[in-house]
């Protein structure tokens, strides 16, 4: 519905500067909408969101999500809080802030203006899944006292809220489970497998993979996952999720590495490094409910998206 204001809706994205929030104001904004930006810029950046700054539909606001925030917006896509595990263990405390106060925040202001709300959770809330492939009825496999706590327990709660306020307030809440998902911005030192082996192959230095490399993980492009995004807000409001999106294919870190490497046209080679603690061993979504009520599934192959992504960081760091 077009508001008197002459626009589509005016949306907030919370995390906005950051690597999916950026795709995410850029695909709100070229349907018409407004866009609010709101970042700390703990691990996003000004440069990601740098091309949308001379839209005049576009606002950028530097915000703690942590602190309460008073704005007016119709919806609300709640995605700050760092991603990679280097980023996250950082400063865990602030993480586990992140999302269980800043989630309290965003639902308090959903709950003042009566805008629909989608949460950012993740496959992380699965831990070292027990289950395989995994679907949203799975509980999961957590340890509440690990390095990845932090993260994970942050997020479950962030669901419970979501729930709570949902069932408690009527909101309107829409929880989506992210599996690993890559594309062009994102952080080059965030430690993500997808990152680290693109620039350490075009750098000629050694792929690192942590323990054997039999591990599996499934990745998403970035271009996919917005698109179940942008469907998952506009299903009707009995349609609250969770709801699982990512990449049903299933790769080792072994045949990602090689696949780098031959994108590339790397003479990289392989060395192993000691795995990380709790580190899952297995991950992959099941996507049926996704595929059923979003009629979403993905569609960039894991070639073609490391190809572009390949280029991304070759532009952009490497000319
Ligand atoms: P990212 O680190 O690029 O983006 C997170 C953004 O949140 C950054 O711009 C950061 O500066 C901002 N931020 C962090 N703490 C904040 C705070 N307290 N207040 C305001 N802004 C804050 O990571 P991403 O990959 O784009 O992830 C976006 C969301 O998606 C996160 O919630 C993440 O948990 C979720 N997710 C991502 C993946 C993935 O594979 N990329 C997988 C599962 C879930
Ligand atoms: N809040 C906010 N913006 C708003 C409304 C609320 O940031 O427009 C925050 C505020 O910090 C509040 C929290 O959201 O403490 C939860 O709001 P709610 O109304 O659920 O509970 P309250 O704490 O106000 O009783
Ligand atoms: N990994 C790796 N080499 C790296 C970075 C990561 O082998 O340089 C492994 C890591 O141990 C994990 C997988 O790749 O098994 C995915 O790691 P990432 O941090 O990207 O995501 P997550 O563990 O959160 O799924």
């Amino acid at each position: 519905m077009i508001s008197p204001r002459g626009y589509n809706k005016r949306i907030l994205v919370t995390g906005g500067a950051g690597f999916l929030g950026s795709h995410l104001c850029e695909r709100l904004l070229a349907a018409g909408n407004d866009v609010l930006c709101v970042d700390n810029f703990f691990t996003g950046s000004r440069s990601n969101v740098a091309h949308l700054l001379p839209n005049p539909h576009f606002e950028l606001m530097r915000h703690d999500v942590t602190f309460p925030l008073y704005v007016e917006v119709d919806e609300i896509y709640n995605l700050a809080c760092p991603a990679s595990p280097v980023h996250y263990q950082h400063d865990p405390v602030q993480t586990t802030k992140t999302s269980v106060i800043g989630a309290i925040n965003m639902l308090g202001l959903a709950k003042r203006l009566g805008a629909r709300i989608m949460q950012a959770s993740t496959s992380e809330i699965y831990g070292d899944p027990a289950v395989h492939p995994q679907p949203e009825e799975y509980w999961g496999n957590v340890n509440t006292i690990g390095p990845r706590a932090c993260y994970d327990e942050g997020k479950r709660c962030a669901e419970t809220l979501f729930f709570d306020y949902h069932r408690q307030h009527k909101l309107s809440i829409k929880v989506i489970r992210i599996f690993n998902t890559y594309g062009p911005r994102m952080h080059p030192n965030d430690g993500r497998v997808v990152s680290n082996f693109i620039i350490q192959a075009l750098k000629g230095e050694p792929i690192t993979i942590y323990g054997d490399g039999l591990q599996t993980r499934s990745f998403c492009y970035a271009d996919d996952l917005i698109d179940g995004f942008i469907r998952f807000m506009a299903t009707p409001a009995d349609v609250t999720g969770p709801i699982n999106l990512g990449n049903p294919g299933e790769f080792t870190m072994l045949e990602l590495a090689e696949k780098v490497i031959r994108l590339t046209g790397s003479s990289s080679r392989i060395e192993h490094r000691p795995l990380p603690q709790d580190d899952p061993k297995q991950r992959r979504p099941d996507i049926a409910k996704a595929r059923s009520l979003l009629e979403w599934e993905p569609k960039v192959p894991l070639d073609e998206g490391l190809e572009r992504t390949i280029a991304y960081f070759r532009g952009r760091f490497f000319a």
